[in-house]
């Protein structure tokens, strides 16, 4: 039998914890053909190293950091929750073609609904102004009438961007002095444990922070929000089993079981 062939794309792509969350949901269905890989490429090959899966018969490729918005352009065709994002974290061959599709809004709202987290009538802050950044204002949008959101990024123009892509007016640059209820950081500042360099008065108690970044320990940025006062933080790993059990059904129809999985990876 043929063997059901997935990967997921990045740089740097050795932290990832997708194929061990693939590999789970695949023994939940007896799919003993599943490989699930890690490519490392660069910009200038991502295209090559896309076609190439597809063509050696790849079934499915989750795109991670920092080919989201690149992976974009080179898709023949786009689901709406890649369109309304800009970015893809999710490939698939349909009729030789290769089609985008982006779960990581979803996932990150998914998490959120998982942990009784409001963000339906909130003052919200994103950090940073990426390919994650625009699937989750796009998801909060979207589901959302009441929030109001701001953007602060490292490079202001970019923030500036993106609100103008979304022409919304519950989407805004940061205020220097507004204070949140939800404070989500889509930089990868924690993945090089560097000094985080944010402004202050973000946060209150009763904020709820949330990095999307994860990892075995604390990362930067809670240590950040608990240092800021924050009560609750969270990273990102509840996200990225739900993202990934979304990409799971597009490419196999089936979904699976999450319950427990978050536990077991922290235990690995
Ligand atoms: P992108 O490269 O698309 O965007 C990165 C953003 O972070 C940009 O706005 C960039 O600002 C900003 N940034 C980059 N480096 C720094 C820095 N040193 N200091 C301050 N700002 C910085 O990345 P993604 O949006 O795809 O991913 C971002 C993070 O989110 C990664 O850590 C990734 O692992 C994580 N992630 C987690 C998911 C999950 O399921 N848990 C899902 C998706 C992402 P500028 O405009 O100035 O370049």
């Amino acid at each position: 039998m043929a063997k059901l062939n997935f990967a997921v794309i990045g740089n740097p792509i050795n932290h990832s914890l997708s194929p061990a969350i693939h590999k789970y949901f695949a023994s939940q269905f007896n799919l003993n053909d599943f490989v699930y890989d890690k490519i490392e490429t660069t910009q200038d090959n991502l295209g090559k190293t896309i076609e190439a899966f597809f063509s050696c018969g790849g079934k499915g490729l989750n795109i991670t950091i920092p080919f989201k918005i690149h992976a974009f352009n080179i898709c023949h065709l786009l689901d709406t929750s890649a369109i309304q994002c800009g970015s893809v974290n999710t490939l698939m061959s349909e009729s030789n073609k290769i089609k985008g599709f982006n779960t990581d809004g979803i996932g990150f709202l998914d998490d959120l609904n998982q942990k009784g987290i409001e963000y339906n009538n909130s003052n919200i802050l994103i950090i940073g102004a990426g390919g994650s950044a625009m699937s989750i204002i796009s998801s909060i949008l979207q589901k959302s009438k009441k929030s109001n959101i701001s953007v602060f990024n490292r490079t202001k123009i970019n923030a500036e961007n993106l609100i103008k892509l979304f022409n919304n007016n519950k989407l805004n640059l940061h205020d220097h002095d507004t204070c949140y209820d939800l404070v989500v950081n889509t930089t990868p500042i924690s993945m090089s444990e560097e000094k985080i360099n944010l402004p202050n008065k973000l946060i209150r108690s009763k904020t709820i922070c949330y990095d999307l970044f994860y990892n075995s320990k604390r990362t930067s940025f809670q240590s950040w929000a608990y240092d800021n006062g924050a009560e609750r933080c969270y990273d990102g790993l509840g996200m990225l089993i739900q993202q990934a059990k979304h990409s799971f059904t597009i490419w196999n129809n089936l979904t699976p079981e999450i319950n427990g999985l978050e536990d077991k990876l922290r235990k690995l």
